[in-house]
């Protein structure tokens, strides 16, 4: 049944090298920490050759696992050596001692000792995974394998699925795997029934004949007397030893000792070639043990969700309330003043800004442009409609200052306003009001209180996000015709629009308007300026003050988040330490560990960073409907994912780590 096909790859044919070679091999636990010290092992000497089918008795507690142990580099001996083909195992680091694991040794546990989350098949495969055996080259090893075993039908089951007896078979197979030269069997009828038990010891009696080397250990002296050789172990001593015929039917030995690789030598496979293959197949077992721990997963998820997310909205809404700044700055400018008159702090008349206060302002270094206005409500007419409206008088400047557009038409000119045309440009609203069926108004004539005006243009729309929504109400006339012919009254302006050069000479500006018009006004004060500039300005940094205070909050959740993710991964290596030394018994280096469970919390974050971005987009999706303003940004979204993969990352190492420096024994043990 088990045929030559898996038959050891390679053993010593030199009988006089013993494949194994121990010598005082002494154990001790304890001795530190006021615990008392526990001799577990006396000095054992022994000598296995290859192909010898050897059982170790011995009554519970007498060392045997302890022995089995240190024979399958799972454990040191605190003293004595250990030669393999004759190198000292002692010398070898952890790398090549993980490599003897899984190239020299198959193990075959009492408890079966299966990962609980992977199929028969996929246990089977693991050892072939360490060593870097193409997918499909394995999957064809592990099913032929669970064929010759009997099992075929039961490939795809997981281990709770199956019985003992079925179990002990799919490690039999693991041992196997990867050429299983020395089978060590640590009690592996123990827990069986008598007809598993006795197909066990066919199994293990048929891999012998195909020239195995089998170490069975039991406390049970009728499955010893089926090995060829038989030693007794009692209270850590070798107490005797039946030194059955080792050369005996040894005939399926093949030639070729396995050479036991330094840490410079790659072993059995090039690393860069099945780099991709390895991560893929850490990304799969890791999705794997996601899906099995659900509820877990779906918590530690739920925080990183919460932190992505909770990143990707906060700064949208700080972004979109950065935006209603600047577009504030658009329409009103960012170096706007506002000059009126007005009593003097120190009492009597306010003053008056004649023509030629804003002539001499307009000549100021610091200015752009001055921009008288009178404004108010007045009766508007056209046919058989009336309106009270606000009539905007101002120079044919208005547009500049307030960074708007005309829509429709035109807007007047310089020498239009010089002339006291009557012309008139309405805003969005007004145009609405009095010509709803009118598309093009133009040339239509508003009496606007007693006179007539030519509508010329329409203004394009300011609309509600602007904060200028009322100067679509307006109607807009030249500043001159406005004196003359609606405001007649008016010895000057409202106020005064002065925009500065730029906005940083708003404060240079406004101190040399007022000593100007002070020296002008023989000495008083009589007007006032508003800086409409500063208080933008002022509200813009607020904004950003803000903004940055929502990204520190956001940032603080997907820390939360990482220590969730931290957390979760320290709990995953509690409860899986049994399955991170059966994977190290089936040959895993400690980078393997290491790169498995970086993977698992990696795999975590870009989950949960790919649902949070979903949520965070959706959440600002119902804001927008809500009408915050919220500006999503591709920066902020990709930053807010990278940040939770590197917190994963970086959380995610330290459980990690943990796992990969975990002893093999006391992991198998599951401490
Ligand atoms: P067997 O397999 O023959 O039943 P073991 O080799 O498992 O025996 O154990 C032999 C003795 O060593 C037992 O008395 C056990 O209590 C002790 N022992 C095993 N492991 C440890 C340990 N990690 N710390 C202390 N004592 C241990
Ligand atoms: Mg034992």
């Amino acid at each position: 049944m088990v045929s030559t096909e898996s038959a050891p790859s390679s053993v010593s044919t030199d009988r006089s090298v013993p494949l194994i070679a121990l010598r005082g091999i002494c154990k001790h636990y304890g001795g530190s920490g006021g615990q008392p010290e526990v001799t577990v092992l006396r000095g054992i000497d022994l000598d296995i050759h290859a192909g010898e089918f050897v059982a170790v008795v011995g009554s519970s507690g007498s060392g045997k696992s302890t022995l089995m142990n240190i024979l399958g580099c799972l454990d040191r001996p605190s003293q004595g050596s250990y030669h393999f083909q004759g190198q000292d195992v002692g010398q070898l680091d952890a790398d090549a001692l993980a490599w003897l694991r899984r190239e020299a040794f198959g193990f075959v546990f009492q408890g079966y000792h299966l990962i609980a989350s992977e199929t028969a098949q996929e246990n089977v495969e693991m050892p072939a995974i360490y060593a870097g055996v193409s997918k499909e080259a394995r999957m064809q090893r592990a099913q032929s394998l669970l064929n010759r075993l009997g099992l075929n039908t039961r490939l795809h089951n997981r281990p709770h699925q199956l019985s003992g007896g079925q179990q002990q078979r799919v490690s039999i197979a693991r041992a196997l795997m990867n050429g299983g030269s020395v089978i060590l069997a640590d009690e592996p009828t123990g827990a069986l029934d008598s007809q598993s038990g006795a197909e066990v010891m066919a199994l293990l009696n048929e891999l012998a004949d195909a020239g195995h080397t089998i170490l069975l250990i039991t406390h049970d002296r009728s499955v010893a007397a089926q090995a060829r050789r038989v030693i007794e172990i009692h209270d850590g001593r070798i107490v005797s030893d039946s030194q059955s015929r080792h050369t005996a039917d040894q005939a399926a030995a093949p030639a070729q000792p396995l050479t036991i690789p330094t840490a410079k030598d790659a072993p059995h496979q090039t690393a860069t070639a099945s780099w991709w293959a390895d991560l893929l197949e850490a990304a799969r077992s890791a999705w794997r043990g996601m899906v099995v721990n659900r509820v877990r997963t779906s918590l530690t998820l739920l925080g990183i969700v919460i932190g992505v997310a909770s990143v990707i909205v906060m700064l949208a809404i700080g972004e979109g309330a950065r935006r209603q700044v600047v577009e504030r700055m658009g329409t009103m400018g960012t170096a706007i003043l506002y000059m009126g008159s007005k009593p003097p702090a120190t009492g009597g008349p306010a003053g008056q800004l004649t023509e030629e206060d804003l002539q001499a302002v307009r000549e100021l270094p610091e200015i752009r442009r001055v921009l008288p206005v009178i404004g108010d409500p007045v009766t508007v007419r056209y046919g058989s409609a009336d309106k009270q409206l606000y009539v905007f008088a101002a120079s044919e400047e208005m547009p500049a200052v307030h960074h708007w557009s005309v829509a429709q038409g035109r807007f007047y000119t310089q020498a239009e306003d010089h002339d006291l045309a009557p012309l008139v440009v309405l805003g969005h609203k007004a145009w609405k009001h009095f010509f709803p069926d009118t598309p093009n108004p133009l040339g239509k004539q508003l009496i606007i209180g007693n006179s007539a005006f030519e509508v010329i243009g329409v203004m394009s729309e300011r609309g509600a996000d602007s904060g200028a929504q009322d100067y679509d109400d307006m109607v807009f006339i030249p500043y001159n015709a406005g004196r003359a012919r609606v405001y007649q009254s008016q010895t000057q302006p409202d106020y005064v629009v002065v925009e500065a050069m730029s906005s940083t000479q708003v404060h240079a500006a406004e101190t040399a308007m007022r000593q100007l018009l002070i020296a002008r006004h023989g000495g008083r004060e009589d007007f006032g300026i508003g800086n409409a500039a500063a208080r933008i300005q002022a509200e813009a940094a607020t904004r950003k003050s803000m903004a940055m205070m929502l990204g520190l909050i956001a940032a603080v959740s997907l820390v939360v988040g990482g220590i969730g993710v931290m957390n979760v991964m320290l709990m995953t290596v509690k409860e899986r330490t049994r399955e991170i030394g059966i994977r190290m018994a089936v040959g895993a280096r400690q980078r393997d560990i290491l790169r498995q469970f970086l993977t698992e919390a990696s795999l975590v974050t870009l989950v949960g960073g790919s649902v949070g971005l979903l949520v965070g987009l959706a959440v600002g999706a119902v804001l927008i409907a809500a009408e915050v303003a919220v500006v999503f940004s591709m920066r902020a979204m990709l930053g807010a994912f990278a940040c939770a993969v590197i917190t994963g990352l970086i959380f995610g190492y330290k459980p990690a780590q943990t796992a990969a420096r975990l002893d093999p024994v006391r992991a198998l043990a599951g401490e």
